[in-house]
């Protein structure tokens, strides 16, 4: 099957939409837009599907509400603004969906909700639970109380998490471009929009480039990022325009709209993802070309036989990447030594590492079953 059947066939969808969707130049909330989705996606829930919204707008509707034009520097007002803009932004969901007979919920995540695994299973609970009862989750990152090195930072790689805790079968962000282009289109009119993109390859990520909006947080690489997460969770991901009428229905009967990235065949395993996505990534691991393939075509386990260079500073027990010798990342997982024993063992056989090795001796430097393939 391909992407866009992939989207005609998905039961669970979870729809992201960001800030430049929501609101207008001026920060204030874009009423006719939000109106227009809400009844996409209550038209999407009432076929039967079931539905996450990842919505953002929240910095954005508390700075609307306080007349601020500019976010503050300050790290406590941008608490404020978030606290005042998430109530703002679910009290005129409420009203909406409540006009289509939508009951709603609000879910606030955090980093740690959303990764350490007792708490990751509690999410997965609260929103299953509400699914199960016809409820639309409105999911946003809990901005007032995480700030900086304890946030997911941007609603993309929420979104992605999310759909992973869920196990949907699509996410769709809706965003202020039609999808992944050849180039910029604002600098490059001769760019033509990617329809289906099936590996995301290095080429693709250099696509992706670093820009983001003015107002959201999010650019092309925060979605690269994220499409990264859904489809090696056996999510396929769809990016679109969001002020284009009808575009929930279009994607989700197989129309040709957007970026489609397909996602791999099976589904990880529940633990397999939270280990891949949840966990901070201290570490590099590079591998020739023999041990690139035996990891993608057999997922084998990471021998140091295989490795060619390892940056970054770990400890037994950190998630590191794994990248072939063109760059790119071919897995995540748990590491069974840190960075110093790592550069002893590297390239080395398995079996003479009791010479250069005392204590715990591990024959693998990463288990398959503690890795994630990302290719
Ligand atoms: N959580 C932020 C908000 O609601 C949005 C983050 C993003 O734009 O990706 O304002």
């Amino acid at each position: 099957m391909d992407g866009r059947e992939r989207l005609k066939e998905a039961r669970r969808v979870v729809v992201k939409v960001g800030t430049s969707t929501l609101a207008h130049r001026t920060g204030k909330l874009n009423l006719y837009r939000i109106e227009q989705l809400v009844r996409e996606i209550v038209d999407i829930a009432n076929a039967g599907k079931e539905v996450v919204f990842v919505s953002s707008g929240a910095q954005a509707a508390g700075m609307g509400r306080l007349g601020l034009r500019q976010k503050p520097p300050e790290i406590p007002k941008r608490q404020v603004i978030a606290a005042i803009g998430q109530g703002v932004l679910m009290h005129t969901y409420e009203k909406i969906f409540a006009e289509y007979g939508q009951v709603v919920g609000q879910v606030l995540l955090t980093k740690e909700n959303a990764v350490r695994h007792n708490q990751y299973h509690h999410s997965r609970e609260a929103l299953q639970a509400m699914l199960a009862m016809g409820i639309i989750p409105v999911v946003n990152e809990n901005d007032a109380v995480s700030v900086d090195e304890i946030k997911i930072g941007d609603n993309d790689n929420l979104a992605a998490i999310v759909a992973t805790l869920v196990d949907a079968d699509a996410l769709i962000i809706l965003s202020d471009i039609e999808g992944l282009y050849t180039a910029n289109p604002a600098t490059h009119p001769e760019a033509e929009l990617i329809h289906e993109i099936g590996d995301i390859t290095p080429e693709v990520e250099q696509l992706a480039g670093g820009a983001g909006s003015s107002i959201g947080t999010g650019g092309m690489y925060t979605k690269i990022e994220a499409a990264k997460i859904a489809t090696s969770a056996g999510v396929t991901m769809a990016i679109a325009k969001g002020s284009r009428p009808h575009v929930l229905r279009e994607l989700l009967t197989g129309e040709v709209v957007g970026t489609v990235f397909a996602a791999k065949e099976a589904h990880l395993k529940v633990r397999k993802s939270w280990l891949a996505f949840g966990k901070d990534l201290r570490g590099d691991i590079s591998v020739d070309a023999g041990c690139a393939r035996a990891m993608r075509e057999r997922g084998s386990s990471l021998l140091a036989a295989g490795i060619t260079a390892c940056d970054g500073t770990f400890a037994a027990g950190s998630t590191v990447r794994v990248l072939s010798p063109q760059g790119q990342e071919i897995a995540r997982g748990i590491v069974n030594y840190d960075n110093e024993t790592l550069k002893r063992i590297m390239g080395h056989q398995t079996e003479e590492f009791p010479q250069l090795l005392q204590g715990d001796i591990k024959d693998e430097v990463i288990h398959r079953d503690n890795m994630v393939l990302m290719v």
